[in-house]
Parts: C-alpha cells; structure tokens; sequence
C-alpha cells in the first residue's frame, strides 16, 4: 500500500522510533513544531478517528500516558499539546495523534480565518 506510515510501520522507510509495541508506534515528526514533536500511530492502516475501534485508541492513550511523564523528565517541556487531523488538514491519510512538547516561548499557535465565524447561536442551532 502506498502510505508512507505503513511504510515507516514495515521499516521500509526510517523513522526516529521511540516507542514500538504490537498495537502502536511513536516516532518524531520529521517536520517538528517544537522540540520531541512526535506522532503516535496505530500499526493498522486506518484513516481517521470514524474508522478507529474503541480497543486501538483507548491503547494509543495508554502509550500516550506512559510517555508523558517519562518525555517531560527528558525534554524539561512544560506541557503538552495533542492535536489529531480528520480528513481536511491531514497530510497524511493513516491516523496519528499528535503529541507536541510544550514550551515556554514556544508560539505554538492555532492559526484560523475569523472571517468565516458566523454568530455562536446559528451555529448552535445548526448542530441543533
Ligand atoms: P497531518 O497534517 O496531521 O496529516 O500531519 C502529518 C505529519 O506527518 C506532519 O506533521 C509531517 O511533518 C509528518 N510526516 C510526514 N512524513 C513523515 C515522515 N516520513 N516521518 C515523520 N513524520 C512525517
Ligand atoms: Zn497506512
């Protein structure tokens, strides 16, 4: 299959791997944010969270978890930031989770097009 996850997955493309079990693999993103941008993945190929089992992505939180602690001794960041894309606004269509090292000065940001807000309550009844 031509998913360059899958790829990293069979090795056949090289990643800084830091974690690897049956289920999920964590490497660094190769195009950081912040320092120890990593990506968390399962090894089955599924594009997004509408295709995830309960089972894989309660897993992917465990890792998630268990690398916190263990990233924040290592990298002195202060804090975490999780983002995971959903068809527009992800590059790449095997799902991942983002799990970004926080710092201070960082200027992480979320950049969006106020233009295009419409008032609160129209959205709210059209989600209604
Ligand atoms: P998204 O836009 O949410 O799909 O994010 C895809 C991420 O994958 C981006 O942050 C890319 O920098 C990252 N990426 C793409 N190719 C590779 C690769 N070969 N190794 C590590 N990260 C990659
Ligand atoms: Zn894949």
């Amino acid at each position: 299959m031509d998913c360059i996850f899958c790829n990293i997955i069979k090795g056949d493309i090289p990643s800084h791997t830091i974690y690897e079990d049956d289920i999920a693999k964590v490497f660094l993103d190769i195009n950081p944010s912040t320092n120890g941008d990593l990506l968390v993945i399962p090894k089955k190929h599924i594009v997004t969270l509408l295709d995830m089992d309960e089972e894989t992505l309660s897993h992917l939180f465990k890792v998630i978890k268990k690398l916190m602690p263990i990233l924040q001794e290592k990298l002195h960041c202060e804090g975490f930031t999780l983002v995971q894309n959903n068809g527009y606004g992800q590059e790449i269509k095997h799902f991942h989770i983002h799990l970004t090292p926080r710092y201070e000065n960082d200027l992480l940001s979320h950049q969006f097009n106020k233009d295009l807000l419409k008032p609160l309550d129209e959205v709210f009844d059209s989600i209604q």
